[in-house]
């Protein structure tokens, strides 16, 4: 019998702004800007989450903002590795097993590779998988569009999941 496998995919964007922290994927990260958002603007957990609901199509929890709305003061400055966590437990009660996980960020700046290591082990912890199961890479775009013109970070992920 084949086994259920389903896929999903997340894409998510902030902007960068004066007087904020920059967290990625959990790791507080050295730099001149942070992400302005609603919650800490973890793009890189957004992404991630986004991709894991993605896959899962739970209804209610269809994405991140049906799941963590935006207009619900509960998420004002939120640590999103926890709710990366606590989507990660949902989809887990919603029958699935989290298979595997990949994610890329597109940023000028900062060099991320000194904190790869730290925010793979974020995002997989709050899946609750191994580390060897969640992939993690850093991309530049040559200075084109508004990541090149550091205005702001993307991110996007994929997550695969099976039906228990
Ligand atoms: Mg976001």
């Amino acid at each position: 019998m084949t086994k259920a496998l389903r896929i999903g995919t997340g894409y998510d964007v902030h902007a960068f702004a004066p007087h904020r922290d920059l967290i990625l994927a959990g790791v507080t990260i050295p730099y001149e800007h942070g992400l302005d958002g609603h919650s800490d603007a973890d793009v890189v957990a957004h992404a991630v989450t986004d991709a894991l609901l993605g896959a899962a199509r739970i209804e209610g929890a269809l994405d991140i903002g049906q799941l963590f709305p935006d207009t619900d003061a509960a998420f004002k400055g939120a640590d999103s590795i926890e709710l990366l966590r606590e989507a990660a437990t949902r989809v887990r009660a919603g029958g699935y097993r989290i298979v595997d996980a990949d994610c890329v960020v597109i940023a000028q700046e900062p060099k991320l590779s000194p904190y790869r290591a730290e925010m793979r082990l974020n995002l997989a912890r709050a899946m609750d998988i191994d580390v060897s199961m969640m992939g993690l890479k850093a991309t530049t775009t040559e200075k084109l569009g508004f990541a090149g013109r550091k205005e702001g970070i993307a991110a996007q992920a994929v997550v695969l999941l099976e039906r228990e």
